[in-house]
């Protein structure tokens, strides 16, 4: 019997109440819940996302905490807008992941995700050590609210994610493992990439995808199994590690269509974690 668990991906602004009851009926144990809008992070709020997990007694495994400012998902104006990366956003994005680790706390969930953005692969370049010395910050702050901080896969190739926790050294750093998102930004074959960094493998977005087709845009998303992630590889090198984390499925389009994968998925899942 296998320890590995599923889960889908739930957005706080959908409700608290709302979100934990979707994850329950769609029949999962856990969940991700993901906010971008931090004026919810309100011990109001708090209150009753951990009121909604009791009562379903669904297990929110991590908070995954978007930050303020402007994001565009591309190679040309990602770089110098995602994440922790771009430094005149960089503090006041940190103060919202720590306001994220204080609500997380409050609700009970061990640990925060976030993309920290486009790392630079040269450890030379100036960008890199504010990138460390805010990452060393928001890992101090998440280790005394007793909780992890995991990194979203995407914008860096695996050795550079590898080489930035071994920098920040903290001893609460994970991966939340986005292999499609190793695709879509043509960086890494997400089954390869854990040969590098598999044992700070935490969690796991169950989410396909497709490489790009030209220098500008990412890839496409696809429903999980039509695109070029190998699932039964990827689960069984998970299982290989041993892996004890939630396989959490995230389909990014909304309305029926999204609920139809996201069921078709789970049975995909089913029977690999068996
Ligand atoms: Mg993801």
């Amino acid at each position: 019997m296998s320890q590995i668990k599923l889960g889908v991906l739930v957005a706080l602004e959908e409700g608290p109440e709302e979100a934990l009851a979707k994850v329950h009926d769609l029949g999962f144990s856990t969940c991700q819940v993901v906010c971008w809008r931090d004026h919810l992070f309100t011990d109001a709020v708090a209150e009753r996302l951990r009121a909604a997990a009791d009562r379903t007694g669904v297990e929110i495994t991590t908070l995954w905490t978007g930050m303020p400012g402007r994001y565009v998902w591309d190679f040309i104006e990602g770089p110098s807008t995602i994440g922790l990366v771009p430094p005149e956003t960089r503090q006041e994005r940190l103060a919202v992941l720590k306001k994220g680790s204080d609500f997380a706390r409050r609700v009970g969930v061990p640990s925060i995700t976030t993309h920290v953005g486009f790392i630079p692969e040269n450890p030379a370049d100036p960008l890199y050590a504010g990138v460390v010395a805010a990452l060393r910050e928001i890992a101090a702050y998440c280790a005394a609210n007793g909780q992890s901080f995991w990194f979203e896969t995407g914008q860096e190739t695996p050795v550079t994610l590898l080489r930035t926790i071994e920098d920040v050294g903290a001893a609460n750093l994970g991966i939340n493992l986005d292999p499609a998102n190793l695709l879509m930004y043509g960086k890494a074959n997400p089954v390869d990439a854990l040969d590098i960094f598999g044992t700070y493998v935490r969690g796991v977005h169950a989410k396909d995808g497709e490489y790009p087709t030209n220098g500008r845009s990412l890839g496409a998303e696809k429903p999980l199994g039509e695109g070029r992630v190998n699932f039964p590889a990827l689960v069984a090198k998970l299982k290989a590690l041993n892996f004890r984390g939630a396989l959490t499925i995230e389909r990014e389009i909304s309305g029926p269509q999204q609920i139809a994968d996201i069921q078709r998925a789970k049975r995909l899942l089913e029977e690999l974690i068996r």
